[in-house]
């Protein structure tokens, strides 16, 4: 575990170099060579599909390039401006430009928007050439609202573009798939990152950074570009306000402040208490951790992941290929130090006899995870039913 550094962070301004730095072309766009060549072949053929299917992992792009490729069809020359009246209109901002639409389907998901939706895609563009509609979380589109979108997605008029995007397409329903054309993105790679980085280091004169801080940034940001951007501010902020020059403090500082930039980490500590608790025989530190969330399906979803991982280790010759940011990474090694601290390590972690033991829990985190969804008292749900298995054994 890494000590945080007991000076208090300074607080940055919101993502200020995430804006300052946001791509403007769709070629800006770091990591993504392959998709972005390919939309762009496609605009400059003026040869689009009726819809784009985005997909990739959390952090990879999907947004802006959902965004830029609006911006580049709008754009008077197609080629994102940056001047031309369609261009200035802010595609990043809500209601910016009249003839985009950005649309968290997660808010958005009952039939009523999705028919809203339908009727807004019949009207031509006021002031581009094309409308564009935008669902983001497009997997979150319901059984009983998918309906209403086959037909404006299947034969859209010749003025309207979809794109949909997800960080799940197995989960987006089939006949809505079927009608996308599918761009897979990458996660984006550490070295694409590192020059990201570099080049903001560079643009904000920052004489104090050295390639092993950035290196730490990127690393840690597992992919997710504007992080690290945010974290490298931070990190800015901190040093240059507090006039820190000990290397070693800044790198801490670095890997820190991705850490806390990760939405996940709550989350994370709190799964890594519980499952510790399950295999240690603690019910006090279950109930610990479920009274530190307030979202309980990501808390479950993780706890079925950190366990499966479990189940991999001793499944797996090779170590599991899962993919881990660093935040996870940091929470798995923890719940592992957690279980083989106790001697845990035989029976737990790596013996055969263990895989019973590991099913059984993943079977009631299964089981459990499916009756939140029904339940109205989340925490109460966790703490009886992982606590008792904790008390009683599994
Ligand atoms: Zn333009």
């Amino acid at each position: 575990m890494v000590n945080k550094p007991q000076i208090n962070m300074k607080k940055a301004t919101s993502g200020s170099w995430a804006v300052k730095y946001r791509p403007q072309k769709l070629f800006d766009v770091i990591g993504q060579e392959a998709a972005v060549t390919e939309i762009t072949g496609s605009i400059n053929k003026r040869s689009l599909p009726s819809a784009y299917l985005l997909h990739g992992m959390r952090g990879c792009g999907k947004t802006t390039i959902a965004r830029l490729i609006a911006k580049t069809i709008n754009c008077k020359t197609f080629d994102a401006c940056g001047t031309c009246d369609n261009c200035k209109l802010n595609l990043n901002v809500e209601g910016g430009h009249p003839d985009f639409l950005e649309v968290d389907v997660g808010d958005r998901r009952g039939i009523d928007d999705a028919r809203g939706l339908a009727r807004l895609s019949k009207l031509g563009p006021q002031l581009g050439n094309l409308r564009i509609i935008f669902l983001d979380e497009a997997h979150r589109i319901g059984m009983d609202a998918a309906p209403a979108y086959l037909k404006p997605l299947e034969e859209p008029p010749y003025y309207m573009l979809w794109i949909l995007a997800t960080t799940d397409p197995d989960k987006l329903i089939g006949t809505i798939k079927s009608r996308c054309q599918s761009v897979a993105l990458n996660p984006v790679s550490k070295e694409a990152t590192l020059q990201r980085l570099k080049h903001i280091a560079q643009q904000e004169q920052l004489s104090w950074v050295d390639d092993k801080i950035l290196e730490t940034i990127a690393q840690a940001s597992g992919g997710y570009v504007r992080d690290s951007i945010q974290a490298l501010e931070k990190v800015a902020n901190y040093v240059q306000g507090g006039g820190v020059t000990d290397r070693d403090l800044i790198n801490k500082i670095a890997f820190n402040s991705i850490l806390s930039a990760d939405p996940e980490v709550d989350i994370n500590n709190a799964a890594t208490k519980i499952l510790a608790g399950i295999y240690l025989n603690a019910p006090k530190l279950i109930c610990n951790g479920a009274a530190e969330v307030t979202d309980f399906i990501p808390l479950a979803n993780k706890l079925i992941a950190f366990n499966q991982y479990l189940i991999d280790v001793i499944t797996t010759t090779s170590s599991p290929n899962i993919y881990f940011s660093a935040a996870n990474k940091l929470f798995r090694n923890r719940l592992e130090k957690a279980l083989i601290k106790r001697n845990y390590s035989p029976n737990i972690i790596r013996g055969e006899q263990s895989l019973g033991i590991l099913l059984n829990v993943s079977a009631t985190l299964v089981t459990l995870r499916q009756d939140l969804q029904f339940f109205s008292m989340p925490r109460s749900m966790i703490t009886a039913k992982l606590g008792l298995l904790a008390h009683k054994g599994y």
